[in-house]
């Protein structure tokens, strides 16, 4: 007969832990299987993480979490996507918006008219046909609600207190049988012939027993890396930054839907905004730039008041050789690193959490169910890796010797192809359930200047006026439709103000 997981044991309490814990306890019965986390309030959590991807959205919505209310427990503000600054050359800015540009219109890629109507002289940056974007710009925003209006092509992620998330999701998690344990771990015992994981010993003299442990203790990796000896991927000669200096500012001006990343001399800042502040930070490259000059350019370029002294932050791109190994699977900073340049740790860890649950083994833990986590998760950090490196290796700044180096990099054979595919007649594809799908790749390639040759022949054929006026009226449909949205502060106001401790 089969037997089943009875006693799972997650190691550490930051957005991982508690993502993994809410997720696992929103599926099983704790009166068949046991969930344990621990974690030191010693240690603490890496405290950083704001910005999403859209794709929480379902990770919220499998819980059965409501919208509004974990907007004002985590002071959310709403994300329509990410503006560049000084990314392709200095003095440009580009929105990479989330959902799609314009309608795709005869069964041909809405950006194939795009780029015919910019040889018969069109002006209008793509973002311009994006309703996200449009919306950005007038710092409106609304629900995409169910209408045929443009509003329908809205799609939106949010930016938040990660430390707040994490409080949220404990508390949901606690109320389905969860039990939390206070703790820091000084031992990690392993039966003697299998090596896997049997407990935890903690520095309170308790023991935690498992048969399943998730690695959720971030950067350190006690039992993946430090325990199991699993080694990292290292891919920081394509992702040189390495260090990040991160400090919440006071708010000035408007509440802004977007992130806004500005490239720097040697690496690049964000801006965050949430309901009660700004987060900012400055990823940079520790080999171009001393950390006190890094300071100097992240507290320069506030918008407000500095809330604390920056914190700084030292990180390696890549990922584990193995995700699971024997009977320890890594989720979050444990697992891998990639910077928040397109926001995608949370994602790969909510990633990292439902391949596990669609996979969701018996105590024997097969080892091709293992080969296949595994599978998935190095494609996953894979694509998102090549996406990532675009906006460096496709810059056309030769301004400091940081940017001439991402220019001459090389770089991956999988994203060398999509660029050349793109370059030569504007094709592009997603591949395997690829994260970010062909709008993404389309905003980044024609932001960072990458411009095809030619387009579509059959879109060529088609009698210039009626191009001309078909976008036209899409761009004017969208700039009159945000405009009768309400101001981003105004929505957040009505729907869900921050709820202050
Ligand atoms: C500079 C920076 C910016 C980022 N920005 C974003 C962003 O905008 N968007 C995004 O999606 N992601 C972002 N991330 C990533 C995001 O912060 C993490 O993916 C996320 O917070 C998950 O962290 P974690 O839970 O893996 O680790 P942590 O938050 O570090 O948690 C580790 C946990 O393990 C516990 N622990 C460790 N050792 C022990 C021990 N011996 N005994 C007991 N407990 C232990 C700690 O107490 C803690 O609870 C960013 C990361 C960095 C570094």
């Amino acid at each position: 007969m089969t037997s089943y997981i009875k006693k799972i044991v997650i190691l550490g309490g930051g957005s991982a832990g508690w993502m993994t814990a809410a997720a696992l306890s929103s599926q099983l019965d704790p009166k068949f299987v046991s969930i344990t986390l621990v974690e030191s309030d010693q240690i603490g959590t890496i405290g950083v993480g704001e910005a999403t991807i859209p794709e929480i959205i379902n990770f919220n919505r499998h819980l059965g979490i409501r919208e509004d209310e974990f907007m004002k427990a985590t002071h959310a503000t709403f994300k329509l996507g990410i503006e560049f600054v000084d990314w392709g050359r200095k003095g440009d800015a580009y929105i990479h918006p989330f959902g799609g540009h314009g309608v795709d219109m005869n069964g041909y890629e809405f950006h194939q008219y795009w780029l015919r109507s910019r040889a018969d002289g069109n002006t209008h940056p793509i973002d311009a046909y994006s309703m996200s974007a449009v919306a950005s710009r007038q710092n409106r925003f609304d629900l995409p609600g169910t209408t045929n209006s443009p509003r329908g092509h809205i799609r939106y992620a949010y930016h938040f207190d990660a430390t707040l998330y994490a409080r949220f999701l404990r508390t949901y998690a606690e109320a389905r049988g969860v039990r939390r344990v206070e703790g820091k771990v000084e031992e990690v015992l392993q039966a003697p012939e299998s090596g896997d994981i049997t407990a935890l010993r903690l520095d309170t003299g308790e023991t935690i027993n498992g048969e399943l442990f998730f690695d959720c203790t971030g950067f350190s990796a006690l039992l993946i890396g430090k325990t199991l000896g699993v080694g990292y991927n290292d891919w920081s000669h394509w992702l040189p930054c390495d260090t990040a200096q991160a400090v919440p500012c006071a708010h000035a001006g408007p509440l802004l839907p977007y992130t806004r990343s500005t490239a720097r001399t040697a690496g690049w800042q964000w801006r965050i905004p949430t309901q009660t502040r700004t987060g900012n930070g400055h990823i940079y490259s520790s080999a171009f730039m001393e950390d006190d000059e890094a300071t100097a350019i992240l507290l320069a370029n506030l918008d407000g008041e500095a809330m604390a002294s920056p914190r700084q932050i030292r990180f390696k791109a890549g990922h584990r050789h193995a995700f699971w190994k024997k009977n320890c699977v890594a989720i979050g900073l444990s697992a891998g690193f990639l910077e928040p340049l397109e926001s995608t740790s949370i994602y790969l860890i909510q990633e990292g959490i439902s391949r596990f649950i669609a996979l969701f083994p018996d105590a024997s833990l097969p080892e091709v169910v293992r080969k296949e986590y595994n599978q998935h998760m190095q494609t996953e950090f894979e694509q998102v890796r090549d996406f990532i490196i675009l906006h460096y290796s496709a810059t056309e700044r030769d301004d400091t010797p940081f940017w001439n180096y991402c220019r001459n990099m090389s770089i991956p054979d999988s994203l060398n192809h999509k660029i050349e595919l793109f370059r030569t007649a504007g094709r592009t594809y997603a591949y395997r359930e690829e994260l970010f799908g062909r709008p993404s790749w389309i905003a980044v390639f024609l932001g960072q200047g990458i411009m095809p040759r030619s387009f579509d022949p059959v879109i060529a054929m088609l009698p210039s006026d009626a191009v001309r006026d078909s976008l036209d009226s899409m761009r004017q449909a969208m700039h009159a439709e945000a405009g009768r949205m309400p101001t981003h502060a105004a929505f957040l106001q009505s729907y869900c103000p921050a709820v202050r401790a």
